[in-house]
């Protein structure tokens, strides 16, 4: 009997070695809640082993991923309507979803916000503040006019991107302090959401702490999964993470799984 259980783990061992696309998560059981998806880079990359590959959607799939979210009665929320919701534990919106954009990168304005107005769409920027106006990343002047159309809300994504767990004391708070003052003069408004460098690898009991010290009200993770509904903010927020290459159907699965692949 023994052996023949071994057989079979070694059997569905090859199987998923083999056949990468079993690997995939359809057979997990959905799960509700509220998904935040991970995005960096719009644009166009051709070749798979390029290393911001994973990281970069085109344009033309962003925009049948907007329109899957609205086809499947997914609603986008905004960063006002997250915090109203973890303020009053209550939200009466049915599969709520949050576009959010690491590192600030130019593409963001040349690509993203055009398709952010035409289908009035909030997402959330997150932006490491020692490159804002530095080659390929967003502007002031650039972040100002998105900020203006009330559809684009910016968090932190610290001054300068390193490990923060890896950081003194005093480097992790200048890290999470210093980059909310400089959004904050120049947003004109609080800043409330941070998301860590590195995501799930960045952060520990050390700085999670801080964070919120800090002032902010919510914070971003790359821990894979759905959060619940209404948040409550008991732990750091999960997010799915949209891959550049990845289908439809991945997409389905990033939204009822939290994530498309194992
Ligand atoms: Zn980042």
């Amino acid at each position: 009997m023994t052996v023949c259980w071994i057989a079979l783990a070694a059997l569905v061992i090859y199987l998923f070695w083999r056949f990468p696309q079993l690997r995939k998560t359809w057979y997990l059981p959905k799960r509700h809640g509220f998904v935040a998806l991970m995005y960096h880079h719009v644009g166009v990359l051709q070749d798979p082993q390029e290393e911001q590959f994973p990281f970069t959607v085109r344009p033309e799939m962003l925009e049948r991923q907007i329109l899957f979210l609205k086809a499947n009665g997914y609603y986008p929320l905004s960063l006002a309507e997250l915090e109203n919701a973890r303020k009053t534990g209550k939200s009466t919106v049915q599969k709520p979803v949050m576009l959010t954009f690491d590192d600030g990168y130019e593409d963001n304005y040349t690509a993203l916000f055009p398709l952010v107005q035409k289908y009035q769409i909030p997402v959330l920027i997150f932006l490491i503040t020692d490159r804002i106006g530095t080659p390929g990343y967003l502007t002031w002047d650039q972040i100002l006019h998105m900020q203006a159309s009330g559809l684009v809300a910016f968090g932190s994504h610290s001054c300068s991107h390193r490990r923060l767990r890896s950081l003194s004391d005093e480097e992790i708070a200048q890290e999470i302090t210093r980059s909310k003052q400089i959004l904050e003069e120049r947003l004109g408004h609080a800043v409330t959401a941070f998301c860590y460098p590195f995501g799930a690898g960045g952060f520990d009991k050390r700085v999670r702490p801080q964070v919120f010290k800090a002032g902010y009200l919510l914070d971003f993770s790359t821990k894979k999964g759905v959060n619940p509904w209404p948040w409550k903010g008991k732990s750091t927020l999960r997010r799915a993470f949209p891959r550049g290459g990845e289908t439809l159907f991945d997409y389905h699965l990033q939204l009822t799984r939290g994530m498309s692949k194992l």
